[in-house]
């Protein structure tokens, strides 16, 4: 701070005399040391640079002129403190900062890796950084400015077919076989028309998947799309095969998408799939009961089962918080004891929107959703109602699917896998 002082008080001359002879000074003083100065390169990068770049798995070939440096990035590390660390200039920090395509950057997640490419003068000359699995980003300088540009990296879609039977749980058996969080939540999507995932898995229930996994490698790194998929719940069969619109029908053609979700709640939550809530929560008693009681953690989302609009969204002493939605054909829907509710009288609601979190007000002994499905006035059993269909294919529609589908069929209709993963989910049951 007292230089500082003292070099401000000098005359505009002077302070630039100062200025060079101190950059001359601070050159030569970090000539023979290690000390790592910003802008300036350390010995050992003059050193390195004048090498030849080591060839590693570097996506561009690198020319024996450029010092290849490879950086990962740490926790609350920016783009900022990276380029300080590597001693880059803070004018290309700023221009690769204001450059279109840069955005990438200013994402960076811990355990990431950043290389750099410096030219024999020490300054940056091009900066390649996989931010996803698919996606990199390479930034080079052109004459005076930098260019920057996105490429596709090459991965390798395998197709895989797994199965498991359920012994404890749903999650564990499909990780059991092989399959990632995002396959387990899409395959419990694909059936959450048809299944109560939350209530309905019995041990004993079986599964098997069609599906793409992608490979760099011969290393995982992304889950695909599940092609076909089979889920035996309680005896019955159901069958879904993917179409060429992204959605999925049975074999013969009908949408799995249905007006209703079989259950508001996402089985995620439920922590036991295999304690049905026979007794009342208030009474301890088994009585009949007019609708479903799903037990999860205060706080868990709760989803419109259908779309529709919101009728009724109150608090009494009873319902606790409620919501009620009217769907089309005569249908309601009623969710009670909720913590909050987040949909007001009279707004439009779609299927899996949140509409409030499950929580214990109103009437009740401990946390749940009281759930009631309501057909022209009279209380229905959700979980085993035929809900009214949506769309079904038709036509040349229906024959390209059937021709599509006949091989996807054939994979879960072979008789025994005789997978490993089968085994290791025995072992685990
Ligand atoms: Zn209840």
């Amino acid at each position: 701070m007292v230089i500082w002082h003292a070099f401000n008080s000098l005359s505009f001359w002077h302070r630039r005399w100062v200025l060079i002879f101190s950059i001359m000074v601070m050159m030569l003083a970090a000539w023979p040391s290690q000390h790592q100065q910003p802008r300036t390169l350390t010995p050992s990068e003059i050193a390195t640079a004048a090498q030849p770049a080591l060839s590693g798995d570097e996506p561009s070939s690198a020319p024996p002129r450029y010092t290849t440096k490879r950086v990962t990035v740490r926790r609350g590390d920016n783009m900022g403190a990276i380029f300080q660390r590597m001693g880059i200039a803070s004018t290309d920090l700023h221009q690769i900062d204001q450059l279109d395509g840069s955005d990438p950057l200013r994402m960076l997640q811990p355990g990431q890796e950043l290389t750099f490419k410096f030219n024999q003068q020490g300054e940056l000359h091009s900066l390649y950084y996989p931010h996803s699995v698919e996606q990199a980003l390479k930034i080079r300088r052109q004459a005076d400015a930098f260019v920057a540009r996105s490429i596709t990296l090459a991965l390798d879609t395998r197709e895989q077919v797994t199965e498991g039977e359920i012994r404890s749980s749903f999650w564990g058996a499909a990780v059991a076989a092989g399959m990632t969080e995002d396959q387990i939540m899409d395959l419990a999507a694909i059936f959450g028309w048809d299944i109560d995932f939350a209530q309905d898995l019995q041990p004993g229930d079986r599964f098997r998947v069609v599906y793409q996994n992608k490979f760099r490698d011969d290393e995982r790194v992304a889950s695909g799309d599940i092609l076909a998929a089979e889920f035996v719940n309680q005896g019955v069969t159901y069958r879904a095969i993917l179409h060429e619109d992204d959605n999925y029908y049975t074999p013969e053609g009908k949408a799995m998408r249905k007006s209703f979700l079989r259950a508001p709640v996402n089985f995620k939550y439920i922590s036991s799939n295999f304690n049905p809530r026979r007794l009342h929560p208030v009474t301890g008693k088994i009585r009949p009961h007019n609708g479903i009681d799903y037990v999860a953690p205060v706080g868990t989302p709760i989803m419109a089962a259908g779309s529709g609009s919101v009728v009724a969204a109150g608090y009494n002493q009873f319902n606790g918080n409620y919501v009620f939605i009217k769907h089309a054909g005569n249908y309601v829907t009623k969710y009670l004891h909720l913590t909050k509710r987040t949909v007001n009288k009279g707004q439009r609601v779609k299927q899996g929107q949140t509409i409030g979190t499950l929580g214990g007000t109103g009437r009740v002994t401990g946390a749940h959703l009281h759930y009631e499905f309501v057909v022209g006035g009279i209380h229905k059993n959700p979980r085993t109602l035929t809900l009214p269909q949506a769309d079904t294919l038709t036509g040349r529609e229906l024959a390209n699917f059937k021709r599509l589908a006949a091989p996807q069929l054939a994979k879960l209709n072979q008789p025994d896998l005789q997978l490993a993963q089968r085994q290791e989910s025995d072992r685990r049951g």
